[in-house]
């Protein structure tokens, strides 16, 4: 049986044919350009193939809300030309398939949880630093979400003392993603990846918000696994730095099992860069 998959992003789509076991036959990369151009591609690539069902890993934020309308509709994005576009509707329409979709981060949360993990841990997060910040929560065994799915990346941070520099968020002058997002590194800092590497002091406090962010997570939902991807995560130095702040953090509150280790807690994605293309194919597979 072949399951379609797909990682819908702001500036590729990857789409995949996989076996329900996670074998990928067949992958293409498409350029995310209008949607018509888009959309075109990604139907052609899968008109090749008899799948079965389709699982969507997608830029957000999307209506998940199953009772409303708008199910499956990007909703209010910076990428105008998307915005209200319903892809679901689209795909179910035109490949007459079972379709499930989600965000791109739950996408990456699942497919750690069900691919990169083999469902060893029914609780884990997944956290992406990249353009934005966003986080996908596996709990017991399901994505987590209420009538919209998590937003993680607004929750409200300690600014640092020194930190002088506006936050990027057009709404919250103290939130995760607008002390520590990609965007935020660029417009407050204005220095390249390779100037910021060799910048301690802005890593150290680039950690410190990526820690006080997960924290918050690891004292709300008690993880197995806290998963930081996304292109800020790149950075070599970051990840020691993180697990050193969280432990600070931490301060020897009450001993979690995994406080003790927090190299086995906080982690790289073991998919690497596939993790919500994994999730999309683990999508339609619980679809079928
Ligand atoms: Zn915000």
């Amino acid at each position: 049986m072949l399951i379609g998959a797909i990682e819908a992003g702001g500036t590729k789509f990857k789409c995949a044919v996989a076996t329900s076991s996670g074998v990928i036959l067949q992958d293409t990369t498409i350029k995310t350009t209008t949607v018509e151009e888009t959309m075109e591609k990604v139907l052609k690539f899968f008109s090749s193939f008899p799948i079965k069902t389709l699982g969507i890993g997608c830029f957000g934020p999307i209506c998940l809300d199953q009772t409303d309308e708008r199910y499956g509709m990007i909703l209010d994005t910076p990428k105008k030309i998307w915005a209200n576009y319903n892809i679901l509707k689209t795909l179910k329409d035109a490949l007459k398939c079972p379709v499930k979709i989600t965000t791109d981060v739950n996408a990456s949360a699942f497919g750690e949880y069900y691919y990169g993990y083999k469902k060893k841990y029914q609780n884990l997060i997944y956290v992406t630093i990249g353009t934005g910040i966003g986080g996908g929560i596996v709990y017991n065994g399901n994505l987590l979400q209420g009538h919209h799915h998590p937003e993680i990346g607004h929750m409200i941070l300690k600014r640092d003392k020194d930190d002088k520099y506006e936050s990027t968020c057009p709404f919250h002058s103290d939130c995760f993603e607008g002390l520590a997002s990609g965007i935020s590194l660029d417009k407050r800092y204005n220095l390249s990846y390779e100037e910021l590497s060799l910048r301690e002091d802005l890593l150290r406090r680039e950690a410190n918000y990526i820690a006080q962010g997960i924290y918050n997570l690891y004292l709300t939902f008690a993880p197995d696994k806290i998963i930081i991807g996304g292109g800020v995560s790149h950075q070599e130095k970051l990840l020691p730095f993180i697990r050193e702040e969280f432990r600070k953090l931490n301060n020897n509150y009450y001993t979690y099992k995994a406080v003790k280790s927090i190299e086995e807690l906080i982690v790289s994605p073991v998919l690497k860069d596939n993790s919500a293309l994994y999730g999309a194919i683990a999508l339609g597979v619980m679809e079928k």
